[in-house]
Formats: structure tokens, C-alpha cells, sequence
């Protein structure tokens, strides 16, 4: 069985530095939890700010609804 990855992209509101991640649904849920925002740590100015995980993952954010 392959494991599904989802495409996880953030932009920083500070620097505009975009950070894409793939992440399967174990990491999403080690890292993030059953959460509706994802806080994320900019790479570059490490400016920590939230973002939407429907904005984010919009098809993680589906499916997360999906299984309720
Ligand atoms: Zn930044």
C-alpha cells in the first residue's frame, strides 16, 4: 500500500517566504493534532504565525471533515 502524502503550503505574512511540506496523515496528526490552524515557524525571520489548515491543506481539511 502506498501512503498518502498531502501537500501542506504556507506563506509567512512578514517576509512573504512561502514553505511547502509533504506530509502523510500520521505527521499531520503528530504534528499539527485535529486542529483547524497549523502554526507554523518561518525558515527565514523565524516569524511565528498561524495559518488556516484550509488554507493550507485544503485537501487535508476535506477529508479530516470527511471522517467526522
Ligand atoms: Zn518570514
Amino acid at each position: 500500500m502506498t501512503r498518502k502524502y498531502y501537500q501542506v503550503a504556507t506563506a509567512c505574512p512578514q517576509c512573504g517566504c512561502s514553505a511547502v511540506s509533504h506530509l502523510s496523515a500520521e505527521e499531520i496528526r503528530e504534528k499539527y493534532g485535529d486542529v483547524p490552524n497549523v502554526e507554523m515557524e518561518c525558515s527565514e525571520c523565524m516569524f511565528k504565525y498561524q495559518e488556516k489548515m484550509e488554507n493550507a491543506c485544503p485537501e487535508w481539511a476535506g477529508e479530516c471533515r470527511l471522517g467526522q
